[in-house]
């Protein structure tokens, strides 16, 4: 467990993880005292849906916003030659956005 989680440790120090909820604790002792409690927990099962398609049916749960705005950007994919971890790099040359209000 600890193995698979290691990109979550820190540097400095040993996690230890708790195998019901996988929470990170910094010490055995925190880990043993938050296991009093998480094992009385029953597990997460997940239940996938019956349906094949989902779709929004609770339209009365939407909230009405004033004002709405599409934007749009455009840029130049440059190759890169200034950044460590980046192949290109995008530079803006244009963008257009759209502000609708109540009156639309
Ligand atoms: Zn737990």
């Amino acid at each position: 467990m600890n193995r698979l989680l290691s990109s979550l440790s820190k540097p400095n120090g040993k996690s230890f993880f708790c195998s019901y909820c996988l929470h990170r604790c910094s010490s055995q002792a925190i880990l043993d005292d938050h296991l009093s409690y998480c094992r009385t927990h029953k597990p997460q099962i997940g239940e996938m849906p019956t349906a094949i398609y989902l779709s929004f049916e609770k339209f009365h749960f939407q909230l009405l916003v004033p004002y709405v705005i599409y934007a749009d950007f455009e840029s130049i994919i440059t190759p890169n030659t200034q950044q460590v971890n980046a192949i290109s790099l995008h530079k803006s040359c244009n963008y257009c956005y759209v502000v609708i209000g109540p009156d639309g």
